[in-house]
């Protein structure tokens, strides 16, 4: 039987944790290594709903991309959803993991997963950290990469809505030229756009950005903003490729509940 340290290893080897930016609380957030698993339930954020969904399904560990513990708890009380989430995952043995900013800075983790959905070629880390990684890729935040046939403006918008299921994005003025080389980082990584510029995208492809940021005339770059979950969300398959084809007996499944925040009218 698998236990919760072979998945953290699993993961780790992936994704190391030395990886993660310096605010970020990935890992192991709840549960001993040595606990026996019956399986794993993945998501993108943890929820009341994503541990009792994992609770009938059987499974007794929660792989999540969005830690959900940043800050240090002084008392568990119920004041948030936080609280009642790790109450109710200590009371029924469900162990919980994240894989976050260490998951996003690896080649094929967020980024890389994203860049895959829009068919993207030629990619490379929009923004590498200039320190030896574990296994001597390279590693760091963004990818950019060139579409295999350049698309005008309103095809590529029109085709990042769909391909993400957005109910709406916003975009910075068109720039009426077409669109060949494509820079992108998935949650919230607007403040790459300078680099994306610099490495000769026409686009920047990212899923939180600023009111300001979208004054982008003059700079011949077209900015997307195509919502936080709905950029990421792919991660979710990034997680259930590599477990499921690294133990391949291991029950591994995606979540079904919707864990976007953020409503649309
Ligand atoms: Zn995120």
């Amino acid at each position: 039987m698998y236990t919760v340290s072979d998945i953290c290893r699993l993961i780790e080897d992936f994704a190391p944790l030395s990886y993660q930016e310096t605010y970020d609380n990935a890992g192991l957030i709840l549960g001993s290594r040595e606990m026996k698993l019956t399986g794993a339930l993945i998501c993108l954020d943890v929820t009341e709903a994503v541990i009792d969904e994992a609770i009938s399904l059987g499974l007794n560990m929660i792989v999540s991309h969005h830690p959900l513990i940043f800050k240090g708890i002084k008392s568990i009380t119920g004041k948030n959803y936080i609280e009642d989430c790790l109450v109710k995952a200590i009371k029924n043995d469900v162990a919980i993991y994240a894989g976050h900013t260490n998951v996003d800075s690896v080649r094929h983790g967020v980024n890389g997963k994203m860049a895959e959905k829009l068919g993207l070629q030629n990619c490379r880390i929009l923004v590498p950290v200039n320190s030896n990684s574990v296994d001597g890729e390279e590693y760091g935040l963004g990818m950019v990469g060139d579409l295999p046939f350049a698309e005008n403006e309103n095809d590529f918008l029109a085709r990042v809505k769909n391909v993400f299921h957005c109910h709406r994005i916003r975009y910075s003025e068109p720039t009426g030229k077409p669109i060949s080389r494509v820079a992108l980082c998935g949650g919230s990584g607007s403040e790459f756009i300078e680099q994306a510029r610099i490495a000769g995208a026409d686009v920047f492809l990212t899923g939180e950005a600023r009111y300001h940021e979208f004054f982008t005339k003059g700079q011949n770059i077209l900015m997307i903003d195509a919502g936080h979950y709905e950029t990421e969300q792919f991660t979710k398959e990034v997680f259930f490729d590599l477990i499921s084809k690294k133990l391949p007996t291991f029950a591994v499944r995606i979540s079904r509940v919707e864990t976007n925040p953020v409503y649309y009218l």
